[in-house]
């Protein structure tokens, strides 16, 4: 195939934050050979690369990003048996939507994550409780300085909350991701799903130009994770507290940089609500880093990557 690469092209509308200048050049691609082919057009050109997705967890910067963006669109998958194989790029949704007509479920609380299975691979991503580590067999991924390619089994993916070892490794790109899931009928799968989203809908969690959560819930000392239990009479998941929890507690719900609001609705949700700039998020979280710090002695991560 001969890449398509395309030069100064708007970065914002491939994001749910529609935030952030144009790339130098990007090229996209749907499949393992064309990584690898855009791969070694940077390698040759000597260009600094970046992958991107779906666009659902990324802030890119006003100014764009240098060299070449290698955009991971939509794939093939194909189904065998209790197992979904896809292409990093394929829609998750799509992917959950596909296997229920194949009779394959048990993943549909996961339906209404934005973007790419492989985006929710590399993130661990999860929603209710489930994460995609509970039916990941193996990812397929390359090292962009060696050129290997390797399946990784779900152990080696060293998957934990919102992480996995592709998080750690940004020289492995994952190429394909194959999913082991359960037999089910196709209407309890659709209803699942379709409930799923319905309550993402009435908690704000849904169409809204932000990266989804913006910091991932983080470990708490003892005395915040009792005061949070005792508030909320419920249990602290893994040690962690919610991050909106404590988004709202120090005062910060509403709160506003520019055109960049936390979120009313779900505080850990920075959005973009007119023109808001990459550096007004990045200054709305700062705040929040810094109240949540002083107030609580807790340190807030960013879950969105900052490209
Ligand atoms: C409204 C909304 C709701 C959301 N709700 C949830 C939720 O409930 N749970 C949850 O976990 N997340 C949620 N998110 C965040 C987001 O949808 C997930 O993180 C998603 O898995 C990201 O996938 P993506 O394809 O969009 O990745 P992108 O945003 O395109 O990329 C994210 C990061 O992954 C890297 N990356 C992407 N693909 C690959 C690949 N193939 N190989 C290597 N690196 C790669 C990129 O370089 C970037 O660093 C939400 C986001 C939004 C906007």
């Amino acid at each position: 195939m001969a890449l398509n690469i395309r030069e100064n092209v708007p970065l914002a509308p491939l994001t749910t934050f529609e935030i952030g200048g144009p790339a130098q050049y990007i090229v996209e691609v749907k499949n393992e050979a064309e990584i690898l082919e855009a791969l070694a057009y940077t390698k040759e050109k000597g260009l600094k690369m970046t992958i991107l997705a779906g666009g659902s967890n990324v802030l890119i910067p006003d100014g764009g990003m240098q060299g070449l963006v290698i955009r991971i669109g939509e794939g093939e998958h194909s189904i065998n048996g209790v197992t979904v194989s896809a292409e990093a790029g394929c829609n998750l949704l799509g992917l959950i939507n596909a296997a229920a007509e194949k009779d394959l479920g048990g993943w549909e609380k996961l339906a209404g994550i934005p973007g790419s299975i492989g985006g929710a691979a590399r993130g661990n991503a999860g929603a209710f409780g489930p994460e995609i580590k509970d039916f990941v067999r193996n990812v397929r991924a390359i090292n962009i300085v060696s050129g290997e390619a390797r399946d990784f089994s779900n152990a080696e993916c060293d998957f934990s909350y919102r992480h996995s070892y592709f998080k750690d490794h940004p020289e492995w790109v994952i190429t394909g991701v194959t999913v082991e899931l359960l037999q089910t009928d196709p209407q309890t799968s659709k209803r699942l799903a379709e409930e799923t989203i319905a309550e993402r809908e009435k908690r704000h969690l849904q169409n809204v130009r932000a990266a989804g959560s913006f910091f991932m819930n983080p470990t708490a000392p003892q005395n915040i994770i009792d005061m949070f239990e005792s508030e909320k009479g419920v249990k602290a998941r893994g040690g962690r507290v919610p991050a909106g929890w404590l988004i709202e507690k120090a005062g910060l719900k509403g709160h506003r940089v520019g055109d960049a609001i936390a979120s009313e609705q779900h505080p850990n949700y920075i959005v973009n609500t007119g023109n808001a700039t990459a550096h007004d998020v990045r200054n709305l979280a700062q705040v929040i880093k810094l109240d949540v710090a002083a107030q609580f002695g807790v340190e807030l991560q960013e879950e969105a990557a900052m490209m």
